[in-house]
């Protein structure tokens, strides 16, 4: 059976298309390479694009303020309105709606070459071949559509998180500390899942592992104390962080998410714009199919850049200036226009 549509990848960015184009009457495959979902991500996800929470059960705390530390411990707060959620289940119930819109999901089932007109996949020991009269490219930062289609691999971060227990998180505070010693080109986030547990990860852009940064922070910064607790669910991952790429339309193929590079090169969020890319691109796809002309694929690049491509340069232009803050020094006077939540970011 031709598809009317194969998405790769069932992150947010995948499974937002799938259940859009489905739940239109088309035939979506997702392939997904893993036998579930299972992203790393410490799971933050803003309330402010109206876009309802798949399921209430998800949600790990409720989030109103942003507590930024310079990297003498002085800080800034900043009022925000959103969430922690626990993203394999998050994504999970991402993909169950996919499902329940009429999309077909198959796990641990990695894309490995698109010939032809084909797309193959490893399907347990056997190989798989199907075919699509689109393709969506949702498999995230090392997107193998991507290198398929001879695109560079995005500029990368590395980073480590624990899920700590037993610990003292600010209740309804997600907390990022700035300092050249712990996160050197990024920042160490506390987001709190609970009265005594949190989340605690480290993002970088230079210097050793991340996890050996990680570590020194829970042991031996000045926070250490609140910190001190069971470390458990260790995960490690990598997110985009060298903006949004070029083009995201190739003829019958879009990149959607961390395959595009949607990822805020500065935050490292990439959830909203993810979802956001995926309303769009499946917008844009049934538009494409109601018409019978691929043409309209084309309108999803001119769309997404209208909305992310100012913001995403802004960041980028950003991330290379934190980057380039050498000393805590020089961090603690430039952080107010390198960080979003404050003012002089903006202006
Ligand atoms: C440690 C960490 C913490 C983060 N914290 C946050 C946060 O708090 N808030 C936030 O907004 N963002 C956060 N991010 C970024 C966020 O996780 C991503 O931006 C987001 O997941 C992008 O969604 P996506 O659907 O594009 O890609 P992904 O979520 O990466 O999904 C891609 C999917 O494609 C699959 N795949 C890969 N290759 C293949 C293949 N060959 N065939 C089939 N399937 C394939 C993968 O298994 C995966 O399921 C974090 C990232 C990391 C690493």
């Amino acid at each position: 059976m031709e598809y009317d549509a194969i998405v790769v990848g069932a992150g947010p960015a995948g499974s937002v298309t799938a259940a859009a184009v489905a739940h239109a009457g088309y035939r979506v495959l997702v392939l997904e390479k893993n036998a579930s979902c299972r992203s790393p991500c410490a799971g933050y996800i803003s309330n402010t694009i109206n876009m309802d929470l798949p399921d209430d059960s998800v949600i790990q705390s409720k989030i109103t303020k942003m507590r930024t530390y310079f990297p003498d411990l002085s800080f800034h707060d900043f009022e925000l309105n959103g969430f922690v959620v626990d993203r394999p289940r998050f994504d999970v119930s991402l993909a169950m709606r996919a499902i329940g819109s009429g999309a077909e999901i198959k796990w641990g089932s990695p894309l490995t070459d698109i010939s032809a007109g084909a797309i193959k996949f490893r399907d347990g020991n056997a190989n798989g071949n199907v075919t699509g009269k689109i393709i969506v490219s949702a498999d995230g930062v090392f997107s193998k559509t991507a290198a398929l289609l001879g695109l560079h691999q995005h500029e990368f971060a590395v980073c480590a998180q624990y899920h700590l227990k037993g610990v003292e998180p600010i209740p309804g505070m997600c907390e990022i500390f700035f300092s050249t010693e712990y996160a050197p080109g990024g920042y160490v986030w506390v987001y709190p899942t609970g009265k005594d547990s949190a989340k605690v990860g480290v993002g970088i852009t230079k210097g050793k592992s991340p996890r050996a940064y990680l570590d020194d922070f829970i042991n031996n910064s000045p926070v250490a104390k609140r910190l001190d607790g069971i470390r458990t669910e260790y995960i490690t991952g990598a997110l985009p962080v060298g903006g949004m790429r070029e083009r995201l339309s190739f003829g019958n193929i879009l990149l959607v998410g961390d395959s595009a590079g949607m990822a805020d090169p500065v935050t490292g969020a990439g959830i909203n714009n993810a979802m956001l890319a995926g309303e769009m691109a499946g917008r844009t796809i049934i538009k494409a199919l109601e018409n019978d002309d691929l043409g309209h694929l084309a309108d999803y690049e001119v769309r997404i850049k209208r909305l992310l491509g100012r913001p995403l340069a802004r960041s980028l232009e950003k991330r290379k200036r934190l980057e380039a803050c050498a000393s805590n020094e020089q961090l603690q006077e430039q952080l107010p226009e390198l960080w979003v939540t404050f003012r002089q970011y903006w202006e």
